[in-house]
């Protein structure tokens, strides 16, 4: 038996939306990314949401908006992938790491509060595994220094915190569609916000800094002419990416309620094992991205489980001990004990919709017999 850490969910809906815009004769930013951020917009709730080729450009063009410059500082979580940290790097700003919660792996506002100097201008909560963040206590505490809170949401559409969607609470929110997210576009991500400033910077700059009149030229050909009134890049999404995006985002809360259900059984078996588990608390409802037990033996387990066919993986390699980030920001690994508990402990189990209930049953009990 073989069981992967991931598989996607492509059917012949999305291969058929793709073979359609391939028809169409527009293959890049057109009808279809047009379409998908006025779907993505009405599924949010969200005045804005701008379509760019990836979670990562998104937060960049994020950064960029909020005017991050040289030697600022951003708080984010130790435990993220490195792409939250990478992309402040770009700014030659400074990553200021905070510890995170034992429970949900997310930010912990009390070490937050002990991180804001004259210097922070922006944090970068994770809402890990698809959940959600503690909001309330984080913008309390932004407000309180005026620092705009830019969400990386990767993991957690759809999700929502006390009632209210994720991207629709801080200042800007960046989502992902890469291939192993909750949905997926091929590559891709989305920009929610409700600034309109910020959302004007980020449509220019996600493609080349060139005017917005320029873009809505597809619309409405009118002139020759274009202006660069920054100096951009180039993010945005294609009309391929956005077809399949347009089918899956239909999809979503089908393919979360099948994550959920699957957690459900894993909760229930793990449990009554004393297995410690991540916890999602009252105030949230996840995105249940990734499955993720606490184990004093993981190294052990993990070995087993490939043994036995079944992929996991763990989530992830603390940033402060990545070897670039290490040598750049010499970061003191004392600082984080959270962290450096659960990169011993983690380990990620398959969590997909169409994982077979009969797979889910050999990897509960795969892991019981070894833990
Ligand atoms: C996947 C991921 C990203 C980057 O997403 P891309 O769309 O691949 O650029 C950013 N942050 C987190 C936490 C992620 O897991």
């Amino acid at each position: 038996m073989t069981i992967p850490f991931h598989k996607v969910h492509i059917t012949d809906q999305e291969i058929e939306a793709v073979s359609q815009t391939l028809k169409s004769g527009w293959l890049s930013m057109g009808p279809k990314t047009l379409a998908f951020e006025a779907a993505f917009r009405e599924v949010i709730g969200s005045p804005v949401a701008i379509a760019t080729s990836s979670a990562t450009a998104a937060l960049h063009l994020a950064l960029k908006a909020i005017g991050l410059s040289e030697n600022d500082e951003v708080i984010l979580p130790s435990i993220t992938f490195v792409a939250t940290a990478e992309v402040v790097t770009y700014f030659k700003a400074i990553p200021v790491l905070c510890d995170v919660l034992p429970d949900t792996h997310t930010l912990d506002p009390n070490q937050l509060q002990t991180l804001i100097t004259p210097k922070t201008k922006a944090i970068i909560p994770v809402h890990f595994a698809g959940i959600p963040c503690d909001m309330d206590a984080i913008l309390e505490i932004a407000k309180t220094h005026h620092i705009p809170v830019i969400e990386d949401a990767a993991h957690a559409f759809p999700a929502t915190y006390k009632g209210r969607a994720i991207g629709t609470i801080g200042d800007i929110t960046c989502f992902s569609f890469y291939a192993s997210k909750t949905i997926t576009c091929g590559e891709g991500g989305m920009i929610t916000t409700a600034n309109s400033e910020w959302a004007a910077a980020i449509k220019t700059n996600r493609i080349h800094g060139l005017s917005r009149d320029v873009w809505s030229r597809y619309e409405t050909p009118t002139h020759w002419d274009y202006e660069a009134i920054d100096n951009g890049f180039k993010y945005n999404m294609t009309d391929i990416n956005a077809a399949i995006g347009l089918v899956q985002l239909q999809k979503a809360e089908t393919l979360k309620e099948k994550r959920k259900q699957l957690a459900k059984t894993y909760d229930h078996a793990f449990q009554k094992a004393g297995i410690d588990t991540l916890q999602i608390p009252e105030y949230a409802d996840s995105a249940y991205h990734f499955y993720i037990i606490k184990i004093p033996n993981r190294d052990q387990v993990y070995k087993t489980l490939l043994e036995k066919g079944i992929t996991t993986a763990v989530h992830y390699r603390p940033i402060h001990l990545q070897p670039y980030y290490q040598s750049q920001y010499h970061f003191d690994p004392t600082r984080f004990p959270v962290s450096n508990r659960l990169f011993d402990t983690s380990l990620s189990l398959p969590l997909y919709p169409d994982l077979d209930p009969t797979d889910q049953a050999y990897i509960i009990q795969s892991v019981l017999d070894v833990f």
